[in-house]
């Protein structure tokens, strides 16, 4: 094995200790003969981060992989993959290569001519990166790289109605775990603040041409809080997307989601019966009312953490059991210095709230924070291992006693959740 000479540039600095103060991954995989480990490796690297050898970066082809650029100087300017993939299909999300905590990262590298994650010399798992789709070639008939305009994972593809979080325009609304505003990026009122139809409408005619490749679109975008009602412009914005989406199917409902924020019940209405969505997600990011308001400030000024709960009920009434999920960006509800400190009291709050929703007939999702470099709460620590299978678990078990199912978010259709990934075993 060649480890890499070049490490990425850190930030924070890593607790030389952490291994002895949590289970390791070795340890974890024993103590869950029920959860995947495919799982679990999702969730810690997700946790961790990683960082890519010289060979690693090698076996990266742009003329197959979807490449990014990354934030560290390191790789002097070379692309790293996009994410990656395990053999089971399990998808991680290894964005930016940015996630930085006080733990240090896997890294991939290639042995015996295998791609692999490797953690402390020892060889984890093999893994693959992720391959783009043919239109990511092409630019429109306006000189748009499609790929620009439609984005893609494994198993669907990603439409952005808007660029641009209203939450950032006033100071210190912005959520604290994200990374969109927090650095001065601001679109508002530049030409690319909302997505473009022609745009659109030419990457969909060009992506419907690979049969097989995708299983379901997902829309998705920042707050937009003007209109003649809050909100009432994002809503108009999904209508109007959904509507170009929609056009290359000869079905009127088709396998999508928007993932936006908490519609009225007349909002959500119109959102069903304009266009031919078939599932939708609104996330409370945080399961506790008083986190919510500290956390994600713009969302609580706006609309009430009950009231948000209230519109997930109404979305199923609409939308259908099985058809609406809501989530946690599981790990934020650490953060210093409001946040919870032990992490049973964590699992409590967490599945009582999850409890809640899915007696409600609310799907469960959560993610895996990334920390962020740009966002609000970059120097913050994530929970343990340990912590993350736990809640997994129990946001599985809560889902399987409500009869909720997992379709609208599985390995095939998004396989971003672990809890979502537990179904398949
Ligand atoms: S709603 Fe929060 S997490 Fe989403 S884009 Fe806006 S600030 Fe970021």
């Amino acid at each position: 094995m060649v480890m890499t000479k070049s490490k990425p540039e850190r930030r924070i600095e890593i607790d030389l200790d952490w291994r002895k103060k949590e289970e390791g991954f070795h340890e974890i995989v024993k103590k869950y003969p029920g959860v995947s480990p495919f799982v679990i490796i999702q969730i810690d690297v997700q946790r961790r981060g990683v960082h890519y050898s010289a060979e690693a970066l090698g076996r990266l082809d742009p003329a197959i992989h979807q490449v990014n650029k990354p934030h560290f100087a390191v790789y002097e300017g070379r692309g790293v993959p996009t994410s990656l993939l395990l053999r089971d299909g399990t998808s991680i999300i290894v964005s930016e290569t940015s996630t930085q905590t006080r733990r240090d990262p896997y890294l991939i590298d290639v042995v015996d001519g295998k791609t692999v994650l490797v953690d402390e010399e020892r060889v984890i798992e093999e893994v693959e990166y992720w391959e783009k789709p043919k239109f990511f070639d092409k630019t429109t008939s306006r000189g748009t790289p499609m790929r620009q305009v439609i984005d893609a994972r494994p198993q669907r593809y990603s439409v952005s109605m808007s660029n641009y979080c209203h939450f950032w325009t006033t100071p210190g609304h912005g959520c604290k775990y994200c990374g969109i505003g927090a650095g001065g990026v601001k679109f508002r009122g530049a030409g690319d603040e909302r997505f473009n139809a022609q745009d659109l409408s030419e990457t969909m005619r060009e992506l419907v041409k690979e049969k097989g490749r995708f299983v379901g679109v997902i829309l998705t975008g920042g707050s937009i809080i003007s209109g003649a009602e809050p909100f009432e412009d994002e809503l108009d914005g999904y209508i109007d997307a959904l509507q170009v989406v929609g056009s290359v199917f000869k079905t009127r409902r088709f396998p999508s989601q928007v993932n936006s924020t908490a519609f009225t019940r007349r909002q959500l209405e119109r959102l069903y019966n304009e266009t031919g969505l078939s599932s939708y997600t609104t996330d409370l990011e945080v399961f506790d009312a008083d986190l919510y308001k500290w956390i994600c400030p713009g969302k609580a000024a706006n609309i009430s953490f009950n009231e948000w709960k209230q519109r997930l009920y109404d979305a199923v009434e609409i939308f259908g059991k099985g058809q609406v999920n809501g989530g946690i960006v599981s790990g934020v509800e650490f953060a210093t210095p409001h946040g919870l400190t032990s992490e049973d009291e964590a699992i409590e709050m967490d599945l009582a709230l999850a409890e809640e929703l899915a007696s409600h007939g609310v799907g469960l999702k959560h993610d895996v924070w990334h920390v962020v470099p740009g966002s609000i709460f970059f120097r913050q620590n994530t929970p343990s291992l340990d912590y993350y299978v736990r809640l997994t678990k129990g946001f599985y078990e809560i889902l399987r006693k409500y009869g909720i199912s997992t379709y609208m978010d599985n390995y095939r259709k998004c396989g971003m959740h672990p809890n979502v990934n537990l179904d398949r075993i």
